[in-house]
């Protein structure tokens, strides 16, 4: 069963067309179970019913002309009820409702499933057959499975569908409103730019064209060349080549034939598509035969035409484009468009031409978005359903609030969002102007605000731009570039650096804090659950010839200065911090002995710890005796706190810091720090949001670090507020019952005071 349910979804995925999809569906699975009838009928939210899309068994005519109210017929309540309906006699069923244009007064048993993708009901997958009889468990479980597989293909197809449904007559694409996860605060608008797109006939978006002559010269011309490339390497390789390379060849000549591949391929280009599309359709075709036979050796043949393609597709690129896309270089306004985006794609991107940043993966806190908002960039993250290439070229206005994203945008909804870009330089003009001022609340309360640094070496920059000093200097991201460990002499030049940005403010340098969502390249580390592993402090104590060079280049650096502080990653016990200590001490007092000669000196920096491992909120008292210092790594608490992954998609909306049990862990480690008299702040992104920090300010945290970017917004919004409407919003916040109510007394708060603007869109 497994077998045909992915042969069934395989083929289907590769129909460029949903409609033409959804038929071929009908018939695959009317043919496999052997029922009478297999229909697809898909929800069209606006007139609020289902549209019969698709039929194999029912009247033909009766497709896109039948329509079902949500509430009415067995479509309907397969639909209310979110669950299979499965019943001997469709006629008999109190909500069975006659449509006569579907013809199926012959068809007595029916068994329908909803399609659903994230909590939404996209449709409903009947089966239906002459016999009285329910359907058995097995075949239920078959429509089940399908639907679900099937239900990110429709999303899928749906959104190509609306972004390539372009004829010759009209290149503009239909606007789609893509929802994806508020990655970065902020408006963008530009053009979709994948970097690391592969040329794959499969990511491939098909278009129209309405010049075949030209089209079919360009797919001649990237098969010639093809042909010279695939003939000069059988050359080259021995002539003794194994009988089963040289089928493959024989297999590769014998489709560049003009022939064979060539006319199917014409004859699609006459239809009306390009070259590129029309070879995706023949090949897929041909690939998705060749992938459903039974014999394995002719399965894995469709791998070679996959590739052999590949190769037709490059040349075919080169030939209309005069380059491939991979080459190319952002020459405009654009928005990043990536499965994964990763720091060195944003170090390389033009800094200029960088106005947004959409990942198909990742949450609101996965590191990408932190750096996202260090540099100031929109984001939205977590976009799963749609391909890069689908975004591709096409212009995106991109709401990094919301995490809504729209594409190829309709006239009037890109001039709203313009005025609204507008009304957003209007605000940050008024907060730079008065950046300069220090940070207390409008009733005098001092807070001293932090930058947390290291994510991008833009931000080192801003260091001495404002600010108490650096809260949080991540040293991950240099041993992330490299191909090896750094050298304790290259980590004492960078440390150095940071140290002398700002030689009259305490500069805290974190350990490094690899391991999760963060791997080094040259040590890889393959687990199950990488966040509940070896990360952070656990892998260094394990290394301490790691830790101790990096512990001795941060002492090397800091010789004739005062402003390090030292802060260890990821304690959950006590005895991680007394190790660590030890290690320290040893490196401590190696590098004194080496200063005495010198005459210079060596101030012993104090020693922090990051409280994000919910264990240490329970053991504070004891840890207060061994450290200087705590500063709350609220991203991870919150993560470890709600047990969700802070970079899975799927659950990112469970993922908020907000949640009134965690602003209950965050006020009671203020309260138990200030009783031990241990100094906190806190470094996590809650520290430069809005809401968080007033919240946070309202508890009684004095000090808070963020990202250089955050800062002045923070700052301004602090003068702003005072402490009584502070601790007035956090007893709201911590009796409600959810983040949402958390957010609606935030918002409220903000839009009263004026100060909206800050947490959406526009003035
Ligand atoms: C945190 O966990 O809140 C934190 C500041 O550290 P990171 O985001 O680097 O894990
Ligand atoms: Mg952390």
């Amino acid at each position: 069963m497994l077998t045909t349910l992915k042969s069934i979804v395989q083929e289907i995925n590769q129909i460029p067309q949903l409609e033409k999809a959804l038929f071929r569906l009908a018939t695959r699975v009317k043919q496999t179970m052997q029922v009478n009838s297999c229909s697809i009928y898909l929800a069209d939210y606006e007139n609020q019913e289902f549209i019969l899309k698709a039929t194999d068994g029912l009247h033909p005519d009766a497709v896109e002309q039948v329509r079902i109210g949500f509430s009415e017929g067995l479509i309907g309540l397969v639909g209310q009820r979110e669950e299979p309906l499965n019943i001997e006699n469709a006629h008999q069923h109190p909500r069975f409702k006659h449509y006569p244009e579907v013809k199926e007064e012959n068809y007595n048993a029916f068994l329908g499933t909803p399609i659903i993708h994230q909590r939404k009901v996209l449709g409903v997958i009947t089966m239906q057959q002459q016999d009285m009889r329910r359907f058995s468990e097995d075949e239920e479980a078959f429509l089940v499975t399908l639907a679900a597989q099937i239900a990110l293909e429709i999303t899928n197809a749906e959104i190509r569908g609306a972004l390539t449904n372009s004829t010759s007559l009209d290149h503009l694409p239909k606007q789609k409103n893509v929802r994806g996860i508020a990655g970065s605060p902020g408006l963008a608008i530009g053009l979709g730019f994948a970097p690391e797109r592969k040329i794959d006939l499969r990511d491939w978006v098909v278009r129209h064209s309405n010049n075949a002559e030209k089209e079919i010269q360009i797919y001649r011309k990237g098969v010639e060349i093809t042909r010279e490339h695939v003939d000069n390497l059988s050359d080259r390789l021995d002539k003794n080549i194994p009988d089963d390379v040289k089928s493959i060849f024989q297999l590769y000549h014998h489709l560049l034939d003009a022939n064979s591949l060539g006319r199917e391929v014409e004859a699609k280009i006459k239809e009306g598509w390009d070259a590129a599309s029309s070879l995706k359709m023949v090949v897929e075709a041909y690939a998705a035969r060749f992938e459903a036979m039974e014999d394995p050796y002719m399965q894995e043949r469709a791998i070679d035409i996959i590739d052999l393609s590949n190769r037709i597709l490059t040349n075919i690129l080169i030939e209309s484009r005069g380059h491939t896309i991979i080459e190319r270089q952002a020459t405009c306004d654009s928005i990043l468009v990536a499965q994964e985006v990763t720091a060195t794609m944003l170090a390389e991107f033009p800094r200029d031409k960088l106005k947004g940043i959409l990942s198909i993966r990742g949450s609101n806190n996965s590191h990408a978005a932190i750096l996202a908002r260090a540099m100031g960039v929109p984001a939205v993250m977590g976009c799963q359903n749609v391909s890069p290439a689908l975004l591709e070229e096409k212009e995106i206005l991109l709401d990094g609030y919301s995490g809504e994203v729209i594409v190829a945008p309709e006239r009037n909804i890109r001039n709203e969002f313009i005025q609204l870009i507008e009304e957003e330089k209007a605000i940050s003009e008024r907060i730079n102007a008065d950046s300069d001022k220090a940070c207390e609340t409008s009733d005098g309360c001092r807070v001293a605000l932090y930058i947390n640094a290291g994510l991008s070496a833009e931000v080192e920059l801003h260091a001495g731009a404002g600010g108490d000093g650096i809260g949080l200097y991540r040293t991950e991201i240099p041993f992330m570039l490299r191909e090896r460990f750094p050298s304790e002499k290259e980590q004492v030049q960078l440390y150095r650096q940071v140290l002398e940005s700002s030689p009259d403010l305490p500069i805290t340098m974190r350990t490094l804090d690899v391991g999760g969502d963060k791997p080094l390249p040259y040590f890889p580390i393959n687990e199950e659950n990488p966040f509940l592993g070896w990360r952070g402090i656990r892998l260094t104590l394990d290394h301490p010839e790691i830790f101790l060079v990096q512990i001795r280049a941060m002492l090397r650096a800091s010789i004739g200065m005062k402003n390090l502080q030292i802060m260890l990653p990821m304690i959950s016990s006590v005895g991680e911090v007394l190790e660590a200590r030890r290690l320290i001490d040893q490196a401590f007092y190696e590098i004194s002995d080496e200063v005495q000669l010198t005459q210079e000196t060596l101030v012993r920096p104090k020693l922090g710890i990051m409280l994000e491992v919910p264990s240490v909120l329970y053991q504070l008292p004891q840890l207060a005796r061994h450290v200087d210092f705590f500063s709350v790594g609220s991203n991870d608490l919150t993560q470890y706190l709600l047990a969700v992954d802070r970079n899975n998609t799927r659950v990112a909306s469970l993922y908020n810091a907000y949640h009134p049990a965690v602003l209950s862990a965050l006020y009671d480690i203020v309260r138990q720090s200030n009783q031990n008299q241990v100094p906190v702040t806190v470094c996590g992104e809650i520290a430069g949001e809005p809401g968080g920090a007033i919240l946070l300010l309202g508890m009684g945290y004095r000090k808070l670090s963020m990202n250089a970017f955050n800062l002045r917004k923070i700052n301004w919004l602090i003068r702003n507020v005072s402490l009584p409407e502070c601790k007035s919003l956090l007893s709201c916040a911590l009796t409600s019952d959810s983040q949402e109510q958390v957010f609606t007394h935030i918002n409220q708060y903000l839009e009263e005071k004026g100060l909206g603007g800050l947490v959406r869109a526009g003035a």
